[in-house]
Protein backbone atom coordinates (compact mmCIF):
# COMPACT_ATOMS: atom_id res chain seq x y z
CA UNK A 1 0.00 0.00 0.00
CA UNK A 2 1.02 3.38 -0.65
CA UNK A 3 1.05 6.90 1.35
CA UNK A 4 1.63 7.93 4.65
CA UNK A 5 -0.18 10.33 7.08
CA UNK A 6 0.48 13.73 6.81
CA UNK A 7 1.96 15.24 10.22
CA UNK A 8 1.10 13.75 13.81
CA UNK A 9 1.67 10.49 14.11
CA UNK A 10 3.59 8.27 11.91
CA UNK A 11 2.90 6.70 8.95
CA UNK A 12 0.11 3.60 9.86
CA UNK A 13 0.96 2.32 6.36
CA UNK A 14 2.82 -1.13 7.88
CA UNK A 15 0.61 -1.84 10.16
CA UNK A 16 -2.28 -1.86 8.03
CA UNK A 17 -0.80 -3.28 4.84
CA UNK A 18 -1.87 -7.30 4.80
CA UNK A 19 1.41 -9.60 5.43
CA UNK A 20 -0.16 -12.91 5.19
CA UNK A 21 -1.02 -14.11 1.67
CA UNK A 22 -3.66 -16.21 0.43
CA UNK A 23 -2.10 -18.60 -0.86
CA UNK A 24 0.20 -19.34 1.86
CA UNK A 25 -1.11 -18.94 5.20
CA UNK A 26 -4.52 -19.23 4.85
CA UNK A 27 -6.19 -19.37 8.30
CA UNK A 28 -3.27 -16.11 9.16
CA UNK A 29 -4.76 -14.00 6.14
CA UNK A 30 -8.14 -14.78 7.12
CA UNK A 31 -7.77 -13.37 10.53
CA UNK A 32 -5.74 -10.38 9.54
CA UNK A 33 -8.09 -8.68 6.31
CA UNK A 34 -11.10 -9.07 8.83
CA UNK A 35 -9.63 -7.50 11.50
CA UNK A 36 -7.58 -4.93 9.10
CA UNK A 37 -11.16 -4.30 7.21
CA UNK A 38 -12.78 -3.45 10.01
CA UNK A 39 -15.33 -6.50 9.60
CA UNK A 40 -15.01 -8.24 12.64
CA UNK A 41 -12.95 -8.20 16.44
CA UNK A 42 -11.95 -11.06 18.66
CA UNK A 43 -13.65 -11.22 22.16
CA UNK A 44 -12.10 -13.05 25.61
CA UNK A 45 -14.40 -15.93 24.73
CA UNK A 46 -12.77 -18.50 22.40
CA UNK A 47 -15.15 -18.87 19.86
CA UNK A 48 -16.95 -15.95 20.70
CA UNK A 49 -16.58 -13.07 17.76
CA UNK A 50 -17.75 -9.06 17.66
CA UNK A 51 -19.57 -8.62 14.69
CA UNK A 52 -18.81 -5.10 13.42
CA UNK A 53 -20.99 -2.37 11.71
CA UNK A 54 -19.38 -2.82 8.46
CA UNK A 55 -20.14 -6.89 8.49
CA UNK A 56 -23.49 -6.58 9.80
CA UNK A 57 -24.34 -4.13 7.74
CA UNK A 58 -23.70 -7.43 5.20
CA UNK A 59 -26.18 -9.29 7.33
CA UNK A 60 -28.64 -6.66 7.24
CA UNK A 61 -28.68 -6.55 3.72
CA UNK A 62 -28.88 -10.41 3.53
CA UNK A 63 -31.90 -9.67 6.09
CA UNK A 64 -34.10 -7.80 4.02
CA UNK A 65 -33.66 -10.37 1.40
CA UNK A 66 -34.84 -12.84 2.80
CA UNK A 67 -37.69 -11.24 4.87
CA UNK A 68 -39.39 -10.24 1.58
CA UNK A 69 -39.05 -13.74 0.23
CA UNK A 70 -40.38 -15.66 3.07
CA UNK A 71 -43.33 -12.67 3.94
CA UNK A 72 -44.81 -13.39 0.53
CA UNK A 73 -44.77 -16.77 1.44
CA UNK A 74 -46.97 -16.19 4.36
CA UNK A 75 -44.13 -16.40 6.67
CA UNK A 76 -44.75 -14.22 9.85
CA UNK A 77 -41.60 -13.58 12.07
CA UNK A 78 -41.82 -13.60 15.72
CA UNK A 79 -39.82 -14.47 19.16
CA UNK A 80 -39.45 -17.16 21.62
CA UNK A 81 -36.90 -17.56 24.90
CA UNK A 82 -33.29 -18.24 24.23
CA UNK A 83 -33.62 -21.14 26.69
CA UNK A 84 -34.91 -24.35 26.75
CA UNK A 85 -36.17 -26.83 29.49
CA UNK A 86 -34.83 -30.23 29.81
CA UNK A 87 -37.62 -31.40 29.85
CA UNK A 88 -38.41 -30.28 26.15
CA UNK A 89 -35.09 -30.90 24.87
CA UNK A 90 -35.20 -34.18 25.78
CA UNK A 91 -38.55 -34.66 24.01
CA UNK A 92 -37.00 -36.13 20.29
CA UNK A 93 -34.23 -38.51 20.94
CA UNK A 94 -32.24 -38.25 17.94
CA UNK A 95 -32.80 -34.69 18.40
CA UNK A 96 -31.12 -34.59 21.31
CA UNK A 97 -28.33 -37.24 20.59
CA UNK A 98 -27.42 -34.82 17.14
CA UNK A 99 -27.24 -31.73 19.57
CA UNK A 100 -26.14 -32.84 23.50
CA UNK A 101 -22.50 -32.55 23.41
CA UNK A 102 -22.93 -29.14 21.97
CA UNK A 103 -25.47 -27.78 24.19
CA UNK A 104 -24.44 -25.09 26.58
CA UNK A 105 -26.37 -24.93 29.70
CA UNK A 106 -27.39 -22.40 32.50
CA UNK A 107 -27.57 -23.85 36.12
CA UNK A 108 -27.31 -20.97 38.14
CA UNK A 109 -29.64 -17.77 39.00
CA UNK A 110 -27.22 -15.26 40.89
CA UNK A 111 -25.85 -17.23 43.39
CA UNK A 112 -28.40 -20.00 43.52
CA UNK A 113 -28.64 -23.36 41.91
CA UNK A 114 -31.44 -23.88 39.51
CA UNK A 115 -33.64 -26.80 40.30
CA UNK A 116 -33.69 -27.87 36.55
CA UNK A 117 -31.07 -26.71 34.29
CA UNK A 118 -32.10 -24.49 31.24
CA UNK A 119 -30.72 -25.37 27.74
CA UNK A 120 -29.52 -21.89 25.88
CA UNK A 121 -31.07 -22.66 22.22
CA UNK A 122 -28.69 -24.61 19.94
CA UNK A 123 -32.14 -24.66 17.43
CA UNK A 124 -35.42 -24.36 18.21
CA UNK A 125 -37.28 -26.93 17.94
CA UNK A 126 -37.51 -28.35 21.04
CA UNK A 127 -38.66 -24.65 22.32
CA UNK A 128 -41.55 -23.95 19.44
CA UNK A 129 -43.21 -27.09 19.31
CA UNK A 130 -45.39 -27.15 22.67
CA UNK A 131 -46.74 -23.87 21.46
CA UNK A 132 -47.41 -25.68 18.29
CA UNK A 133 -49.19 -28.21 19.84
CA UNK A 134 -51.37 -25.83 21.50
CA UNK A 135 -51.71 -23.12 18.78
CA UNK A 136 -52.75 -25.72 15.97
CA UNK A 137 -56.48 -26.56 17.00
CA UNK A 138 -57.68 -27.29 13.66
CA UNK A 139 -56.26 -28.41 9.56
CA UNK A 140 -57.68 -24.62 8.92
CA UNK A 141 -54.83 -23.41 11.20
CA UNK A 142 -52.30 -24.83 9.20
CA UNK A 143 -49.91 -24.48 7.03
CA UNK A 144 -48.55 -22.07 10.10
CA UNK A 145 -45.16 -20.57 9.27
CA UNK A 146 -43.25 -19.02 12.03
CA UNK A 147 -39.91 -17.55 11.16
CA UNK A 148 -37.32 -15.84 13.89
CA UNK A 149 -34.16 -13.65 13.58
CA UNK A 150 -31.84 -14.62 16.64
CA UNK A 151 -28.91 -16.29 18.12
CA UNK A 152 -28.56 -19.59 19.19
CA UNK A 153 -25.45 -21.36 21.24
CA UNK A 154 -23.75 -24.36 20.15
CA UNK A 155 -20.76 -24.89 22.28
CA UNK A 156 -18.70 -26.58 19.36
CA UNK A 157 -15.00 -28.46 19.32
CA UNK A 158 -14.24 -28.59 16.70
CA UNK A 159 -11.51 -25.64 15.39
CA UNK A 160 -13.65 -22.31 15.45
CA UNK A 161 -13.13 -19.82 12.49
CA UNK A 162 -14.99 -16.32 12.52
CA UNK A 163 -18.39 -16.49 10.92
CA UNK A 164 -17.79 -20.29 9.80
CA UNK A 165 -17.86 -22.03 12.53
CA UNK A 166 -18.66 -19.96 16.20
CA UNK A 167 -20.07 -20.95 19.48
CA UNK A 168 -22.55 -18.25 19.08
CA UNK A 169 -23.90 -17.11 15.60
CA UNK A 170 -26.70 -14.95 14.04
CA UNK A 171 -29.39 -16.55 11.90
CA UNK A 172 -32.53 -17.34 11.01
CA UNK A 173 -34.56 -20.71 11.87
CA UNK A 174 -38.12 -21.22 10.54
CA UNK A 175 -40.77 -23.40 11.54
CA UNK A 176 -43.29 -24.73 10.08
CA UNK A 177 -46.48 -26.96 9.74
CA UNK A 178 -48.39 -28.48 7.14
CA UNK A 179 -51.46 -30.95 6.68
CA UNK A 180 -49.56 -32.90 3.83
CA UNK A 181 -46.36 -34.54 3.49
CA UNK A 182 -46.28 -33.15 -0.06
CA UNK A 183 -47.25 -29.23 0.67
CA UNK A 184 -43.93 -29.79 3.32
CA UNK A 185 -41.58 -31.11 0.58
CA UNK A 186 -42.81 -28.06 -1.46
CA UNK A 187 -41.73 -25.51 0.85
CA UNK A 188 -38.40 -27.49 2.12
CA UNK A 189 -36.94 -26.79 -2.13
CA UNK A 190 -38.70 -23.20 -2.14
CA UNK A 191 -36.29 -22.15 0.60
CA UNK A 192 -33.71 -23.91 -0.46
CA UNK A 193 -34.25 -21.52 -3.48
CA UNK A 194 -34.30 -18.43 -1.68
CA UNK A 195 -31.10 -19.60 0.65
CA UNK A 196 -29.41 -20.29 -3.01
CA UNK A 197 -30.16 -16.56 -4.49
CA UNK A 198 -28.57 -15.07 -1.42
CA UNK A 199 -25.60 -16.72 -2.31
CA UNK A 200 -25.71 -16.72 -6.09
CA UNK A 201 -27.87 -13.20 -6.23
CA UNK A 202 -26.18 -11.09 -3.25
CA UNK A 203 -22.55 -12.59 -2.33
CA UNK A 204 -21.87 -13.80 -6.18
CA UNK A 205 -21.07 -17.28 -4.67
CA UNK A 206 -22.09 -20.17 -6.66
CA UNK A 207 -23.60 -23.36 -4.55
CA UNK A 208 -24.40 -26.63 -5.26
CA UNK A 209 -28.09 -27.89 -4.52
CA UNK A 210 -28.61 -31.27 -3.27
CA UNK A 211 -29.71 -33.93 -0.51
CA UNK A 212 -28.24 -34.65 2.76
CA UNK A 213 -26.93 -38.82 3.27
CA UNK A 214 -28.21 -40.21 5.96
CA UNK A 215 -24.90 -39.86 7.95
CA UNK A 216 -24.82 -36.03 7.30
CA UNK A 217 -29.05 -35.51 7.68
CA UNK A 218 -30.33 -33.03 10.52
CA UNK A 219 -30.62 -34.57 14.04
CA UNK A 220 -34.44 -35.45 13.81
CA UNK A 221 -35.16 -34.65 10.45
CA UNK A 222 -36.65 -37.21 7.83
CA UNK A 223 -34.37 -35.68 5.06
CA UNK A 224 -31.64 -32.40 4.94
CA UNK A 225 -31.60 -30.35 1.37
CA UNK A 226 -28.71 -28.18 1.26
CA UNK A 227 -26.32 -25.63 -0.75
CA UNK A 228 -22.96 -26.76 -0.70
CA UNK A 229 -20.62 -23.90 -1.52
CA UNK A 230 -16.61 -24.54 -2.16
CA UNK A 231 -13.95 -22.59 -1.16
CA UNK A 232 -11.06 -22.34 -4.07
CA UNK A 233 -7.94 -21.54 -2.03
CA UNK A 234 -8.17 -24.79 -0.14
CA UNK A 235 -10.11 -26.81 -2.38
CA UNK A 236 -12.41 -27.10 0.70
CA UNK A 237 -16.52 -27.60 0.36
CA UNK A 238 -18.70 -26.13 3.10
CA UNK A 239 -22.30 -26.19 3.85
CA UNK A 240 -23.84 -23.10 3.13
CA UNK A 241 -27.53 -23.46 4.51
CA UNK A 242 -29.57 -26.28 5.29
CA UNK A 243 -33.68 -26.58 4.90
CA UNK A 244 -35.20 -29.73 6.49
CA UNK A 245 -38.46 -31.77 5.80
CA UNK A 246 -38.61 -33.11 9.65
CA UNK A 247 -41.78 -35.16 8.71
CA UNK A 248 -43.82 -36.38 11.75
CA UNK A 249 -41.13 -37.13 14.66
CA UNK A 250 -41.14 -34.08 16.31
CA UNK A 251 -45.54 -33.33 15.92
CA UNK A 252 -45.66 -37.00 17.55
CA UNK A 253 -43.61 -36.36 20.20
CA UNK A 254 -44.98 -32.94 21.00
CA UNK A 255 -48.66 -34.50 19.57
CA UNK A 256 -48.88 -31.78 17.28
CA UNK A 257 -52.63 -33.15 15.40
CA UNK A 258 -55.43 -31.68 13.52
CA UNK A 259 -58.94 -33.76 12.88
CA UNK A 260 -58.66 -35.54 9.20
CA UNK A 261 -60.46 -33.02 7.07
CA UNK A 262 -61.66 -35.82 5.18
CA UNK A 263 -64.04 -37.37 8.36
CA UNK A 264 -67.67 -36.79 7.45
CA UNK A 265 -70.18 -35.27 9.53
CA UNK A 266 -70.00 -37.82 12.74
CA UNK A 267 -67.73 -39.83 11.14
CA UNK A 268 -64.40 -40.97 13.65
CA UNK A 269 -61.12 -40.63 12.19
CA UNK A 270 -58.00 -40.94 13.95
CA UNK A 271 -56.04 -36.85 14.25
CA UNK A 272 -53.37 -36.64 11.66
CA UNK A 273 -50.14 -35.55 12.83
CA UNK A 274 -48.81 -32.59 10.68
CA UNK A 275 -45.34 -32.58 8.57
CA UNK A 276 -43.33 -30.04 9.80
CA UNK A 277 -40.23 -28.60 8.09
CA UNK A 278 -37.24 -26.38 9.77
CA UNK A 279 -34.60 -24.33 7.77
CA UNK A 280 -31.71 -21.84 9.05
CA UNK A 281 -29.67 -19.48 7.48
CA UNK A 282 -26.64 -18.17 9.54
CA UNK A 283 -23.79 -15.66 9.36
CA UNK A 284 -21.47 -18.14 7.91
CA UNK A 285 -22.22 -17.13 4.70
CA UNK A 286 -20.70 -13.22 5.26
CA UNK A 287 -17.53 -15.48 6.04
CA UNK A 288 -17.70 -17.78 3.07
CA UNK A 289 -17.89 -15.01 1.01
CA UNK A 290 -15.57 -12.90 2.23
CA UNK A 291 -13.01 -16.17 1.59
CA UNK A 292 -14.28 -16.70 -1.93
CA UNK A 293 -13.78 -13.19 -3.04
CA UNK A 294 -11.13 -11.32 -0.73
CA UNK A 295 -7.12 -11.09 -2.01
CA UNK A 296 -3.96 -10.15 -0.54
CA UNK A 297 -4.85 -6.30 -0.30
CA UNK A 298 -7.83 -7.15 2.20
CA UNK A 299 -11.17 -7.36 1.94
CA UNK A 300 -13.28 -7.24 -1.58
CA UNK A 301 -17.35 -7.36 -0.96
CA UNK A 302 -19.46 -8.16 -3.39
CA UNK A 303 -21.31 -4.59 -4.32
CA UNK A 304 -24.67 -5.60 -3.44
CA UNK A 305 -24.44 -6.14 -0.17
CA UNK A 306 -21.33 -3.86 0.76
CA UNK A 307 -22.17 -1.29 3.32
CA UNK A 308 -20.53 1.17 0.91
CA UNK A 309 -20.53 0.45 -2.56
CA UNK A 310 -18.52 3.60 -4.06
CA UNK A 311 -15.95 5.64 -1.99
CA UNK A 312 -14.90 8.91 -3.79
CA UNK A 313 -11.73 10.12 -2.96
CA UNK A 314 -10.35 13.70 -4.11
CA UNK A 315 -6.64 13.87 -5.50
CA UNK A 316 -4.48 15.99 -6.88
CA UNK A 317 -4.96 18.48 -4.19
CA UNK A 318 -1.43 19.88 -4.18
CA UNK A 319 -0.46 22.82 -1.76
CA UNK A 320 0.13 25.35 -4.69
CA UNK A 321 -3.13 25.03 -5.49
CA UNK A 322 -5.32 28.00 -4.64
CA UNK A 323 -8.06 27.96 -1.59
CA UNK A 324 -10.31 28.78 -4.64
CA UNK A 325 -9.30 26.04 -6.37
CA UNK A 326 -9.72 23.52 -3.48
CA UNK A 327 -12.77 24.86 -2.51
CA UNK A 328 -14.12 24.31 -6.02
CA UNK A 329 -12.81 20.62 -6.03
CA UNK A 330 -14.50 19.70 -2.66
CA UNK A 331 -17.35 21.48 -4.08
CA UNK A 332 -17.65 19.17 -6.69
CA UNK A 333 -16.65 16.04 -4.64
CA UNK A 334 -19.70 16.67 -2.82
CA UNK A 335 -21.84 16.97 -6.27
CA UNK A 336 -20.50 13.77 -7.51
CA UNK A 337 -21.27 11.75 -4.10
CA UNK A 338 -24.87 13.51 -4.20
CA UNK A 339 -25.61 12.59 -7.75
CA UNK A 340 -24.18 8.71 -7.25
CA UNK A 341 -26.34 9.32 -3.75
CA UNK A 342 -29.76 10.26 -6.01
CA UNK A 343 -29.24 7.27 -8.63
CA UNK A 344 -29.76 4.70 -5.36
CA UNK A 345 -25.80 4.29 -5.29
CA UNK A 346 -24.70 3.85 -1.68
CA UNK A 347 -21.43 6.28 -1.39
CA UNK A 348 -18.96 8.15 0.75
CA UNK A 349 -16.95 10.60 -0.06
CA UNK A 350 -13.73 10.69 1.94
CA UNK A 351 -12.64 14.09 2.58
CA UNK A 352 -10.08 13.91 5.11
CA UNK A 353 -7.36 16.55 5.03
CA UNK A 354 -4.95 15.06 7.42
CA UNK A 355 -4.36 11.48 4.85
CA UNK A 356 -2.84 11.42 1.26
CA UNK A 357 -4.83 10.09 -0.94
CA UNK A 358 -2.25 6.79 -0.85
CA UNK A 359 -3.10 6.10 2.42
CA UNK A 360 -6.67 6.32 1.86
CA UNK A 361 -6.83 4.45 -1.07
CA UNK A 362 -5.28 1.65 0.07
CA UNK A 363 -7.80 2.03 3.58
CA UNK A 364 -10.81 1.61 1.33
CA UNK A 365 -9.09 -1.54 0.06
CA UNK A 366 -8.77 -3.18 3.24
CA UNK A 367 -12.49 -2.40 3.34
CA UNK A 368 -13.28 -4.08 0.64
CA UNK A 369 -15.38 -1.35 -1.15
CA UNK A 370 -15.75 -2.45 -4.74
CA UNK A 371 -15.72 0.89 -6.79
CA UNK A 372 -13.07 4.18 -5.82
CA UNK A 373 -13.77 6.94 -7.60
CA UNK A 374 -10.54 9.46 -8.27
CA UNK A 375 -11.44 12.72 -8.68
CA UNK A 376 -8.91 15.81 -9.28
CA UNK A 377 -8.21 19.07 -11.13
CA UNK A 378 -7.31 17.23 -14.09
CA UNK A 379 -10.76 15.20 -14.36
CA UNK A 380 -12.74 18.18 -13.19
CA UNK A 381 -11.15 20.16 -16.47
CA UNK A 382 -11.93 17.09 -18.54
CA UNK A 383 -15.84 16.47 -16.99
CA UNK A 384 -14.68 13.16 -16.43
CA UNK A 385 -14.51 10.67 -13.04
CA UNK A 386 -11.80 8.02 -13.20
CA UNK A 387 -13.02 5.09 -11.44
CA UNK A 388 -10.84 2.17 -10.44
CA UNK A 389 -12.41 -1.42 -9.46
CA UNK A 390 -11.65 -3.41 -6.11
CA UNK A 391 -11.59 -6.61 -7.96
CA UNK A 392 -9.16 -6.15 -10.74
CA UNK A 393 -6.37 -3.84 -11.70
CA UNK A 394 -6.73 -0.41 -13.99
CA UNK A 395 -8.44 2.61 -14.23
CA UNK A 396 -10.92 3.94 -16.94
CA UNK A 397 -13.18 7.15 -16.71
CA UNK A 398 -16.84 7.96 -17.03
CA UNK A 399 -17.72 11.82 -18.30
CA UNK A 400 -19.14 13.47 -15.08
CA UNK A 401 -22.83 13.55 -17.38
CA UNK A 402 -23.20 9.71 -17.63
CA UNK A 403 -22.34 8.83 -13.69
CA UNK A 404 -25.89 8.32 -13.00
CA UNK A 405 -26.30 5.77 -14.81
CA UNK A 406 -22.88 3.90 -15.61
CA UNK A 407 -21.91 3.82 -11.86
CA UNK A 408 -24.73 1.61 -10.83
CA UNK A 409 -23.58 -0.21 -14.10
CA UNK A 410 -20.45 -0.93 -13.38
CA UNK A 411 -21.53 -2.10 -10.17
CA UNK A 412 -23.50 -4.38 -11.55
CA UNK A 413 -20.79 -5.59 -13.84
CA UNK A 414 -18.33 -6.20 -10.94
CA UNK A 415 -21.27 -7.77 -9.14
CA UNK A 416 -21.49 -10.47 -12.01
CA UNK A 417 -17.91 -10.82 -13.01
CA UNK A 418 -17.07 -11.51 -8.95
CA UNK A 419 -20.10 -14.35 -9.50
CA UNK A 420 -18.68 -15.88 -13.25
CA UNK A 421 -15.22 -16.41 -11.89
CA UNK A 422 -16.36 -17.80 -8.22
CA UNK A 423 -18.39 -20.11 -10.29
CA UNK A 424 -15.59 -21.20 -12.63
CA UNK A 425 -13.32 -21.73 -10.10
CA UNK A 426 -16.30 -23.96 -8.85
CA UNK A 427 -17.24 -25.87 -12.06
CA UNK A 428 -13.71 -26.45 -12.49
CA UNK A 429 -12.87 -28.18 -9.16
CA UNK A 430 -15.85 -30.15 -9.13
CA UNK A 431 -14.92 -33.56 -10.72
CA UNK A 432 -16.22 -36.67 -11.45
CA UNK A 433 -14.34 -39.69 -10.21
CA UNK A 434 -15.01 -43.47 -11.26
CA UNK A 435 -11.66 -44.31 -10.24
CA UNK A 436 -10.78 -45.09 -6.62
CA UNK A 437 -6.79 -44.20 -7.39
CA UNK A 438 -8.25 -41.04 -8.55
CA UNK A 439 -9.87 -40.02 -5.37
CA UNK A 440 -7.40 -39.15 -2.87
CA UNK A 441 -5.10 -37.41 -5.68
CA UNK A 442 -7.92 -35.35 -6.94
CA UNK A 443 -8.89 -33.98 -3.54
CA UNK A 444 -4.94 -33.01 -3.40
CA UNK A 445 -5.48 -31.18 -6.04
CA UNK A 446 -8.32 -28.85 -4.39
CA UNK A 447 -11.45 -30.52 -5.80
CA UNK A 448 -14.21 -32.12 -4.51
CA UNK A 449 -15.59 -35.42 -6.25
CA UNK A 450 -18.61 -36.69 -7.67
CA UNK A 451 -18.39 -39.94 -7.26
CA UNK A 452 -20.60 -43.38 -7.53
CA UNK A 453 -21.88 -44.14 -4.13
CA UNK A 454 -23.84 -46.70 -2.25
CA UNK A 455 -25.25 -44.26 0.17
CA UNK A 456 -24.32 -46.21 3.09
CA UNK A 457 -23.49 -44.70 6.17
CA UNK A 458 -20.76 -47.23 7.46
CA UNK A 459 -18.97 -46.86 3.66
CA UNK A 460 -18.96 -42.83 3.96
CA UNK A 461 -17.02 -43.38 7.12
CA UNK A 462 -14.70 -45.69 5.50
CA UNK A 463 -14.11 -43.30 2.91
CA UNK A 464 -13.32 -40.76 5.43
CA UNK A 465 -10.71 -42.64 6.64
CA UNK A 466 -9.28 -43.63 3.40
CA UNK A 467 -9.03 -40.41 2.39
CA UNK A 468 -7.01 -39.05 5.12
CA UNK A 469 -3.75 -37.70 4.46
CA UNK A 470 -1.11 -40.02 5.93
CA UNK A 471 0.56 -38.05 8.82
CA UNK A 472 4.04 -37.15 7.87
CA UNK A 473 5.60 -35.94 11.29
CA UNK A 474 4.90 -32.05 10.66
CA UNK A 475 1.53 -32.64 11.05
CA UNK A 476 0.54 -28.91 12.35
CA UNK A 477 2.28 -27.25 9.56
CA UNK A 478 1.21 -29.52 7.05
CA UNK A 479 -2.47 -28.33 8.40
CA UNK A 480 -1.62 -25.23 7.58
CA UNK A 481 -1.44 -25.23 4.26
CA UNK A 482 -3.21 -28.10 3.19
CA UNK A 483 -5.92 -30.44 5.61
CA UNK A 484 -5.15 -33.87 6.47
CA UNK A 485 -8.47 -34.78 7.10
CA UNK A 486 -10.61 -37.00 5.18
CA UNK A 487 -12.93 -36.31 2.73
CA UNK A 488 -16.86 -36.16 3.85
CA UNK A 489 -20.21 -36.53 1.69
CA UNK A 490 -21.34 -33.04 1.21
CA UNK A 491 -24.36 -34.05 -0.48
CA UNK A 492 -26.09 -35.86 -3.56
CA UNK A 493 -26.36 -33.59 -5.86
CA UNK A 494 -30.09 -32.73 -7.61
CA UNK A 495 -28.37 -32.22 -10.25
CA UNK A 496 -26.54 -36.19 -11.08
CA UNK A 497 -24.15 -36.82 -13.94
CA UNK A 498 -25.24 -39.52 -16.27
CA UNK A 499 -23.65 -43.22 -16.60
CA UNK A 500 -24.43 -44.69 -13.23
CA UNK A 501 -26.01 -47.85 -14.35
CA UNK A 502 -28.16 -49.40 -11.45
CA UNK A 503 -27.76 -53.04 -10.79
CA UNK A 504 -24.34 -52.83 -12.18
CA UNK A 505 -22.32 -49.65 -11.37
CA UNK A 506 -20.60 -50.54 -7.84
CA UNK A 507 -19.97 -47.91 -4.96
CA UNK A 508 -16.15 -46.07 -5.49
CA UNK A 509 -14.92 -47.62 -2.05
CA UNK A 510 -12.68 -50.59 -2.86
CA UNK A 511 -13.58 -52.25 0.23
CA UNK A 512 -17.15 -51.89 -0.36
CA UNK A 513 -19.19 -54.49 -1.92
CA UNK A 514 -22.68 -52.53 -3.10
CA UNK A 515 -23.83 -51.04 -5.63
CA UNK A 516 -23.80 -48.01 -6.23
CA UNK A 517 -27.21 -45.67 -6.02
CA UNK A 518 -26.41 -41.88 -6.30
CA UNK A 519 -23.37 -39.65 -7.56
CA UNK A 520 -22.63 -38.39 -4.17
CA UNK A 521 -20.16 -34.85 -3.84
CA UNK A 522 -17.77 -35.75 -1.25
CA UNK A 523 -14.96 -33.43 -0.41
CA UNK A 524 -12.69 -32.06 2.09
CA UNK A 525 -14.50 -29.30 4.72
CA UNK A 526 -14.86 -27.13 6.94
P1 LIG B 1 -28.57 -26.71 11.16
O1 LIG B 1 -29.62 -26.15 12.05
O2 LIG B 1 -27.63 -27.62 11.92
O3 LIG B 1 -29.07 -27.30 9.91
O4 LIG B 1 -27.65 -25.47 10.74
C1 LIG B 1 -28.09 -24.52 9.82
C2 LIG B 1 -26.94 -23.92 9.09
O5 LIG B 1 -26.12 -23.22 10.02
C3 LIG B 1 -25.95 -24.89 8.45
O6 LIG B 1 -26.38 -25.22 7.16
C4 LIG B 1 -24.66 -24.11 8.41
O7 LIG B 1 -24.58 -23.38 7.20
C5 LIG B 1 -24.79 -23.14 9.56
N1 LIG B 1 -23.96 -23.44 10.74
C6 LIG B 1 -23.87 -24.62 11.41
N2 LIG B 1 -23.04 -24.51 12.47
C7 LIG B 1 -22.59 -23.22 12.49
C8 LIG B 1 -21.70 -22.49 13.34
N3 LIG B 1 -21.13 -23.05 14.40
N4 LIG B 1 -21.48 -21.17 13.05
C9 LIG B 1 -22.08 -20.59 11.99
N5 LIG B 1 -22.92 -21.23 11.17
C10 LIG B 1 -23.18 -22.54 11.40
Amino acid sequence: GGGGKKGGKPAEVDTKAITATKEDDLAAWYQEILLKGDFLEYSDIPGCYIINPSSYAVWENIVAFLNSRFKKMGVRNCYFPLFISEANLQKEKDHLEGFEAEVAWVTHGGKDKLQTRLAVRPTSETAMYPYYAKKIRSHRDLPLRLNQWNNVVRWEFKHAMPFLRSREFLWQEGHTAHLTKEAAGEEVLQILDHYAAVYEELLAVPVVKGTKTDNEKFAGADYTTTIEGYIPATGRGIQAGTSHCLGQHFSKMFSITVEDPSAKDGEKKPPLHVWQNSWGFTTRSIGVAVLIHSDNKGLVIPPRVSEVQVVVVPVGITAKLSQEVKDKMVKETEAIRFTLEQAGVRVESDLRDNYSPGFKFNEWELKGVPLRVEFGPKDSEQHVITVSRRDQDGKSTIPITNISEEVPKLLETIQQDMFNRASEAYAEHRVNVTDWDQFVPSLNAKNVNIIPHCLGGPCEDEIKDLSKRVSQGDDLAEDARAPSMGAKSLCIPFEQPEGLVEGETKCLNPNCKNLAKKWVMFGRSY
